[in-house]
Order: C-alpha cells, then sequence, then structure tokens
C-alpha cells in the first residue's frame, strides 16, 4: 500500500462511522479536530487499523457506556491523535507491559493481546511517530503522535 497525503479527520470520521454499529447508543461520542492541521502523509488503511484497535479497547473498557472522545491537535512538528475512554482505567503494574505481544488482560476468545503490538508497529516503525498512554480511573488516553512534513 502507498502512502499518500491524508486529513487525520477524514481518517478518524470515516473509522468511527465503520464502527457506528459496534459504538452502540450508551457510549456518547465526543471529536474534537484541530481546524490548522496540516494534511500529512501516511499509509492511511494501516492507520486506520489503528484507530479501530484502539477504539475496540476503549469499548471494551466501557462495557456499553461512557464517552468516547477522539481529538486531534498540533505539538509542534507532529501531529496528535487522542483516543480517550471513561473505562476504569489501566493498572499501573500493566501499563508497561500493554505493548508487548499477546498481553491481554481479556478471557480467552475475547482478545489476542495483539492490537497494540500491530499498532505499535505502524504508528512507531512504520510512521516514525510515538504512542503515549495516560490512565486513572475514569480517563485513559492513548495518544498517537505522527511527524508533519
Ligand atoms: P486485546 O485487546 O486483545 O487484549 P491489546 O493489545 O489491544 O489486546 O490490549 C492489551 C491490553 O491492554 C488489554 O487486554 C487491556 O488489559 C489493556 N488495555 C488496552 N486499552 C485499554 C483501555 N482503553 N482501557 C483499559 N485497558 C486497556
Ligand atoms: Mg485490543
Amino acid at each position: 500500500a502507498a502512502n499518500r497525503p491524508v486529513d487525520l479527520r477524514e481518517l478518524l470520521d470515516s473509522t468511527l462511522t465503520m464502527m457506528k454499529r459496534k459504538i452502540g447508543d450508551g457510549v456518547r461520542v465526543r471529536t474534537s479536530y484541530d481546524p490548522d492541521l496540516p494534511q500529512i502523509t501516511v499509509y492511511a488503511a494501516e492507520l486506520n487499523q489503528v484507530w479501530t484497535n484502539l477504539i475496540d479497547n476503549a469499548l471494551y473498557a466501557m462495557g456499553g457506556s461512557g464517552t468516547l472522545t477522539v481529538r486531534t491537535a498540533r505539538e509542534g512538528d507532529r501531529a496528535l491523535v487522542e483516543i480517550a475512554d471513561t473505562g476504569p482505567g489501566i493498572p499501573e503494574e500493566n501499563l508497561e507491559r500493554i505493548f508487548t505481544p499477546f498481553f491481554t488482560t481479556k478471557p480467552v476468545g475475547e482478545g489476542t493481546g495483539l492490537g497494540l503490538d500491530i499498532s505499535w508497529r505502524i504508528v512507531v516503525d512504520r510512521h516514525g511517530g510515538d504512542i503515549r498512554v495516560e490512565s486513572r480511573p475514569g480517563d485513559t488516553r492513548f495518544q498517537v503522535l505522527l511527524p508533519i512534513s
């Protein structure tokens, strides 16, 4: 797949539309897009997989009710995409393990433990970006940083 300049807002909105049924009626979706963010050159299909993985995890954590927030912003020479949920959060002792292949806290059949491993490879290895996580009960944020230019 080729990389091409895209509007992050369009990628995120199309992922949200595709996931509409899964998001369901109990979860409120809030979007906040930085209108001044330039287009960035990315592998769009792969990044859509990242948003899907992160939103999947957020929905699972919220168990059908809560608020999903999708936000973009500019951070220096990088674009920030933040996916946040109001679920119970990630225990401190798990934070450094969640990107490890096959690490999952989900019952057999519900999680492969590969979503964040794949997301890391797409963002960091493929795009030269970074992923940060901030989590406390009621407020978990996955922040994807992508180079602009
Ligand atoms: P899987 O979803 O198959 O378990 P992932 O790699 O996507 O695998 O996630 C690994 C683990 O990270 C999850 O099992 C869960 O423990 C934790 N996790 C990821 N996202 C969240 C979140 N938004 N809230 C709480 N825990 C999370
Ligand atoms: Mg997952």
